[in-house]
């Protein structure tokens, strides 16, 4: 049948202009059968802006939110992440509360989302990861059973972002210290985790700072871990001076091939540096400055 053909039936959709009369529509005369729906596509949207104003979780996914994530920390198991803490914090903090309310059925999936700005909040397994490392850091041997409730020590994160790797290092960490560099993501994390307190009134505090990442934080160092969620050519010298003895490092960097490496920085007891490198990784650009 050629599209030129008339057709036999009227037609509804799309509407000939002679159809259209103001304030009317042809669906509009015909109330719709009982039992159908009419479709309203930006209904979505009305309840997203407003769910997004309340600052609440969409009814429906905080249900079984809790649910999701215990799917979620089964498939970090099935990745290879057996640290009971780092496990732990997945399951407490609510990712969905981090991101955008038109992205909160994608928040339990293993995939990096959207935060604005051009920035995006990392895979949870790449995270978790990351994590697992900083816990296994051999430095801890040193301090003995000192940290071993909290085996991240005082821990520097590069990269706030929105916020939610950082809700998730206070559960590990004694204490968290996080930069950004961007202003409108700084203040996009200070309400996330104001959210999340909300919801879990004994969730950690964590220091956020504005400010340029790439020269670390000096009123709180040494760091006995320090995570970055950007990657550059090199590691800034400031935080391998900011690294404490027994402390690890670990960051995606330039591998020179356009890609990147996780990088694995070790501070020996005797001041010593010991590199290592731990899979390609695909992390934001490292970018110097504040904006
Ligand atoms: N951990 C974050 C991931 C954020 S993406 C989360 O859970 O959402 C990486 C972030 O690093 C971006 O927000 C980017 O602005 C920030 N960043 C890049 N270079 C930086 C620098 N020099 N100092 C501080 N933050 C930086």
């Amino acid at each position: 049948m050629s599209a030129s053909q008339p057709d036999s039936k009227p037609r509804r959709f799309p509407l000939q202009l002679d159809q259209v009369s103001a304030g009317k529509s042809v669906g509009a005369r015909t109330a719709p059968p009982v039992g159908r729906e009419l479709l309203r596509p930006q209904a979505h949207f009305q309840q997203a802006e407003q769910d997004r104003l309340r600052q609440t979780i969409p009814q429906g996914v905080g249900l079984d939110s809790v649910h999701m994530r215990r799917r979620m920390v089964d498939r970090l198991m099935g990745d290879g992440i057996d640290h009971p803490y780092v496990l732990d914090a997945f399951a407490k903090v609510p990712r969905h509360l981090f991101v955008d309310t038109a992205l909160v059925n994608q928040a339990y999936e293993d995939t990096s989302l959207p935060i604005g700005l051009d920035q995006t909040i990392s895979k949870p397994s790449v995270v978790a990861a990351m994590m697992q490392l900083l816990c296994v850091r051999p430095g801890l041997l040193l301090v003995g059973s000192l940290q071993v409730n909290r085996p991240l020590g005082t821990c520097l994160e590069i990269g706030t972002g929105c916020g939610y790797q950082a809700a998730l290092l206070g559960y590990l960490a004694r204490r968290v210290v996080s930069i950004e560099r961007l202003r409108d993501l700084h203040d996009k994390a200070r309400g996330n985790l104001a959210t999340l307190r909300q919801h879990l009134p004994e969730s950690p505090v964590v220091q956020l700072v504005y400010g340029d990442g790439m020269i670390g934080h000096v009123p709180s160092a040494p760091y006995d871990t320090i995570i970055a969620a950007a990657g550059g050519a090199t590691l800034p010298q400031a935080w391998i001076d900011q690294l404490a003895p027994g402390g690890r490092l670990v960051a995606p960097m330039e591998d020179g091939r356009g890609g990147q490496v996780l990088t694995i920085l070790d501070r020996l007891a005797d001041g010593s540096l010991q590199h290592n490198r731990a899979g390609a990784v695909r992390f934001v650009p490292l970018k110097s400055g504040t904006t």
